[in-house]
């Protein structure tokens, strides 16, 4: 189990679109060994789940660290897991989160909860985001030394960037248009 990837996977999670098995397949490129499991039943398992997670983010935002817990906690409690070794790479046996009978949905969301109850209690309860670019609803795990990230993507903070540039133009050529005619009666 890597914790801090299925924490930054949750995120993932939450910003997917996840309309049907064919897009859940896709979330899950990197893991083709799923693929042969995934069924209807799991997007739809899926969509409620991105439902109930995205408030954890949300709270987490808002610096409401026993919001945070105490959703994270009753997550838990409705999404019991039940790891166990896994050998799909023979040469490096590891742990997941979920046994052989779960669910690929079952498998995501013990993988999402176990990753952000183990970020929660190793880097603090503030470490997710919602994304500060306005237009953007994406969640973002904030994993940066100084726990300054604001956007969940470079996309993002450099749309932002330019925006705020735009912004600052806007009002020096709104100065200048209000400078003018000041300065015509001063000739
Ligand atoms: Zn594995
Ligand atoms: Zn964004």
């Amino acid at each position: 189990m890597d914790f801090l990837r299925y924490a930054e996977r949750s995120a993932a999670l939450v910003n997917a679109e996840l309309p049907d098995e064919a897009a859940l397949r896709e979330h899950l490129a990197d893991r083709s060994w799923l693929h042969r499991s995934v069924v209807t039943d799991d997007v739809a398992a899926l969509e409620t789940f991105r439902a109930e997670l995205r408030p954890v983010f949300e709270a987490s935002q808002a610096d409401d660290v026993r919001l945070v817990v105490s959703q994270l906690n009753d997550l838990l409690a409705r999404h019991p897991v039940t790891p166990m070794i896994s050998d799909h790479d023979p040469t490096h046996l590891h742990m997941h989160v979920a046994n052989r009978a779960a669910s690929v949905a079952e498998l995501l969301i013990g993988e999402a909860l176990m990753g952000l109850a183990t970020l929660v209690c190793d880097l603090g309860a503030t470490r997710l985001g919602t994304c500060s670019e306005p237009k953007c609803d994406h969640v973002f795990v904030d994993t940066s030394p100084n726990q300054s990230r604001r956007y969940c993507s470079d996309r993002c903070s450099s749309r932002a960037n330019v925006a705020a540039f735009r912004a600052r133009q806007k009002a020096v050529r709104a100065q200048h248009d209000g400078d003018a005619p000041a300065a015509a009666a001063a000739q």
